[in-house]
């Protein structure tokens, strides 16, 4: 990375955040404020990464988690402005020769082009997950897991800031055939209807609490009919706590959000807000910690989420002291996922190997209660892969892998070896160690 250093700047005041509680888009064009402070050359390499990849960002993040003295190499700073580097250096010259050029045509088609090359639906997510009733495709639906269904709001498909690393940039891109998304519950219900096997209903994005309340509201009502006992457990996936604390504070309709979540506990169902988490940085300002006692007094269960990713979360203390903050807010650390096979995996992966290091070392710093985190794990075509370690079995070095979740409810737990690989940093990179294929490749 070049040596531009930024410099800080006069900020926005948020000690009285009701000021802002419609979030805005902040763009590098913006005449005033802190993106002015940004070197032309930092600034315009960025503004070339956009081109490819989704970038939006908010004062809240601008103001509260990046540290602008250590910007451009701070962890923030990489978790929402899209560096050059995201691009392969043959991709990066053709989006500066078109941008050069001034082609508005000719910059649209390359990066288009880029794009469908970043695999933008990893793992099947978009045919192989998709849900059929009678038939027919259910728009915004996706069953992958036996007991856990996905559903996509229209609403709820950006995000108040967007992450770099995010494998739901498709989402945000503007390519109608790449998004997913429901208008109403319909369809859903209808599924549900005829699926007496799932227990939980992820409502995800993009982040659904971008939607109101009365619009999330909406779907989860729905989900509590009578008909629909069986959904157990209504899972909410955002970033909010991290990205807008204020949604669960000082939003205007903050506190009818609370109510809901408190609706759902009061006819028996529990309500998880499945919590994106990359960073302790994240939760550390006031109102972010505001926010996770609001949730948690109003009967939500918060658990917490993210991949490994070289330049924001790549050593073992920084995932120790999440943990460990995560427990004492009392949200339960859920997962630590592997980078997934789209976008810019080459610039945010590890290796498998130094993923399951950081993991260990992370682990073994933290109280039993923290150890609730899984990972590292890979959501791969066939489900979430573990590895669990590397050992040597019959002189051979090997990774020992764990099916956590599967598309097929008897893959899970089913324990499996592959060569070691110190380079390796997906599952389609790894051999089979003992057998000619994988036993789900069959
Ligand atoms: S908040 Fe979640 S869905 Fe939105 S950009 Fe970040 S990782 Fe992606």
């Amino acid at each position: 990375m070049e040596e531009t250093k930024l410099a800080s700047a006069a900020l926005p005041d948020f000690a009285e955040p009701s000021r802002f509680r419609a979030w805005r888009a902040v763009h590098l064009q913006a005449p005033e404020g802190l993106l002015a402070k940004v070197p032309s050359k930092l600034r315009a390499d960025i503004h070339l990464a956009a081109q490819v990849f989704p970038f939006r960002v908010n004062d809240y993040v601008l103001r509260e988690l990046i540290d602008w003295n250590a910007a451009p190499d701070d962890p923030m700073f990489r978790l929402v402005f899209p560096m050059p580097e995201m691009l392969i250096q043959e991709d990066r010259s053709r989006v500066a020769e078109a941008l050069a050029q001034g082609d508005r045509a000719r910059l649209a088609a390359v990066v288009t082009e880029i794009r469908a090359r970043l695999n933008p639906h990893p793992a099947g997510q978009l045919d192989a997950n998709a849900a059929y009733l009678n038939g027919q495709r259910l728009e915004g639906v996706q069953h992958k897991y036996h007991e856990t269904v996905l559903f996509f709001p229209t609403q709820g498909q950006t995000c108040h800031s967007y992450c770099t690393f995010c494998f739901r940039w498709p989402q945000f891109v503007g390519e109608r055939a790449w998004r997913m998304g429901a208008r109403t519950t319909e369809g859903l219900v209808r599924y549900l209807r005829a699926h007496p096997e799932v227990s939980d209903v992820l409502i995800t994005g993009g982040d659904p609490m971008v939607m109101r309340t009365a619009q999330l509201a909406a779907i989860v009502r729905a989900l509590l009919d009578p008909a629909l006992a069986h959904v157990r457990t209504i899972r909410i996936g955002t970033k909010a706590i991290s990205y807008w604390p204020y949604r669960f504070t000082h939003d205007e309709d903050a506190d009818d959000l609370l109510r809901l979540i408190e609706e759902v506990r009061a006819r028996g169902k529990e309500i998880a807000i499945m919590a994106h988490i990359c960073h302790p940085r994240e939760l550390m300002p006031q109102p972010a910690r505001n926010a996770v006692r609001r949730l948690r007094d109003a009967g939500a269960i918060i658990r917490a989420q993210s991949p490994v990713l070289r330049w924001i979360n790549d050593e073992a203390d920084v995932w120790a002291e999440l943990w460990r903050e995560e427990v004492a807010l009392g949200i339960v650390p859920y997962y630590m996922f592997v980078e997934r096979d789209t976008g810019a995996q080459h610039y945010f992966a590890l290796p498998l190997a130094r993923c399951w290091e950081i993991y260990r070392d992370a682990i073994r710093q933290v109280s039993g209660l923290a150890r609730t985190a899984r990972g590292p794990s890979m959501s791969a075509w066939p489900g979430k892969v573990e590895v669990q370690g590397v050992a040597e079995v019959a002189d051979k070095r090997v990774f020992v892998l764990r099916m956590i979740q599967a598309r097929n409810p008897k893959w899970v737990q089913r324990p499996f070896f592959a060569h070691y690989d110190a380079h390796a940093i997906w599952l389609d990179e790894l051999r089979p160690a003992f057998a000619k294929r994988f036993f789900f490749e069959s």
